[in-house]
């Protein structure tokens, strides 16, 4: 299943991403397994209020947001001008 959410944070990406990753973890997702296959649990950052961030391991928007259906499903719900 896929879904997006719009969620409220002060944190900024790069904190908001180590935030995901350590669901993930406790969802049981560990690092080396598949990427691209279903995966226990993927929790991306797609778009950010302030805009775009980039740092090392972490992209936003998302690389390849504007190409998902998945993606532009939802955050055309969320955001539809
Ligand atoms: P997927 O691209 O399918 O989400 P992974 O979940 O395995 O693949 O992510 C691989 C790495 O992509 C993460 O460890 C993270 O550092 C990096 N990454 C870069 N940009 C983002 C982003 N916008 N959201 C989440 N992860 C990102
Ligand atoms: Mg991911």
């Amino acid at each position: 299943a896929n879904g997006a959410a719009l969620v409220a944070s002060e944190l900024m990406p790069k904190e908001l991403l180590a935030e995901l990753k350590q669901i993930e973890h406790r969802f049981g997702r560990r690092s080396g397994g598949q990427r691209w296959g279903s995966r226990v649990l993927d929790l991306d950052i797609v778009l950010w209020s302030g805009g775009a961030w980039s740092s090392r391991g972490l992209t936003v928007p998302h690389a390849a947001f504007r190409t998902r259906d998945f993606v532009l499903g939802p955050a055309t719900a969320l955001a539809p001008s």
